[in-house]
C-alpha cells in the first residue's frame, strides 16, 4: 500500500510517515495542497490522508475539487476540526472516512487498511488464496495456520498482487505501488523479489506473463 499524507504539521507528518512505514505502509508526504493536487493526478496512490488546515487552502476545497475532476481513490481526512459541522463538510466533498486529532495511530492504520480494502472489493481483513492466508491487520502470512517469514517489500509485493487478484497486475503498477517515488526499481529488482516470493510462497501461487506482468492464481482449495 502507498499512500500520500498531506500535512503541514512537520512533526506529525515526520512521525506519521515513520509509524506507517514500520506497519509496512509506504507514504510520500507534501505540506501543500498545490503539491498535493499535482501528485494525486500524476501519482497512483492507494489512498489519501488529508489535512484539512493548509498553508495554501482548505482541504475541502482542494478534495472537492479532486472528485469534480473524478479522482477516486479513497480519501481519509485528518484534522483537529471535530464539530459535526466539519464532518459534515468533509463527507459532502468526497471524503471516505473522517478521524479527529488527537487519535491513535493504530486507528488510523485500520482505518486505512479497510478503506484500501474496499477499494478493490475485499470486506474481510484476511485475504487468502488456496491454503495461504494474508491478515491485512497484522502484516502476518500464514500457511495451513503456519507462519511465513516475508521483509517488509516482499509483504507489499504479495498484497499488492493479492489485493488486485485475478487481475494481471504490471511491473510498472507494481512498482508505482510498492516502492517510494524516489526508490523506483530496475525491473531486473522485482523479478529478483518476486522469485524470492516464489520460494516462500511456492512456486504456483505467482504466475508470470510476459510482457504483461504478474498475477497470484488460486491452485485450488489446499493445493
Ligand atoms: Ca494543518
Amino acid at each position: 500500500m502507498k499512500l500520500l499524507l498531506v500535512e503541514d504539521d512537520m512533526a506529525l507528518a515526520r512521525a506519521l510517515v515513520e509509524a506507517l512505514e514500520q506497519a509496512g505502509v509506504l507514504a510520500d508526504h507534501t505540506g501543500s495542497g498545490a503539491e498535493a493536487d499535482f501528485l494525486v493526478s500524476t501519482e497512483p496512490y492507494d489512498a489519501v490522508v488529508l489535512d484539512l488546515g493548509l498553508p495554501d487552502g482548505d482541504g475541502v476545497g482542494w478534495l472537492a475539487r479532486w472528485r469534480e475532476q473524478g479522482i477516486n481513490l479513497p480519501v481519509l481526512v485528518l484534522t483537529a476540526r471535530g464539530r459535526w459541522s466539519d464532518k459534515a463538510a468533509g463527507f459532502s466533498a468526497g471524503a471516505d472516512d473522517y478521524l479527529t486529532k488527537p487519535f491513535e495511530t493504530g486507528e488510523l492504520l485500520f482505518r486505512l487498511r479497510a478503506l484500501v480494502r474496499r477499494a478493490h472489493g475485499h470486506a474481510h481483513p484476511v485475504l487468502k488464496v488456496g491454503d495461504l492466508a494474508l491478515d491485512t491487520h497484522t502484516g502476518t502470512v500464514t500457511r495451513a495456520g503456519r507462519p511465513i517469514t516475508l521483509t517488509a517489500q516482499e509483504y507489499r509485493l504479495f498484497a499488492y498482487l493479492l489485493h488486485a487478484m485475478p487481475r494481471i497486475v504490471s511491473r510498472t503498477e507494481l512498482s508505482e505501488h510498492v516502492y517510494a517515488r524516489d526508490q523506483q526499481p530496475d525491473s531486473n529488482v522485482i523479478d529478483v523479489q518476486i522469485s524470492r516470493l516464489r520460494r516462500k510462497l511456492g512456486a504456483e501461487v505467482i504466475e508470470t506473463l510476459r510482457g504483461q506482468g504478474y498475477r497470484v492464481v488460486s491452485t485450488g482449495d489446499g493445493a
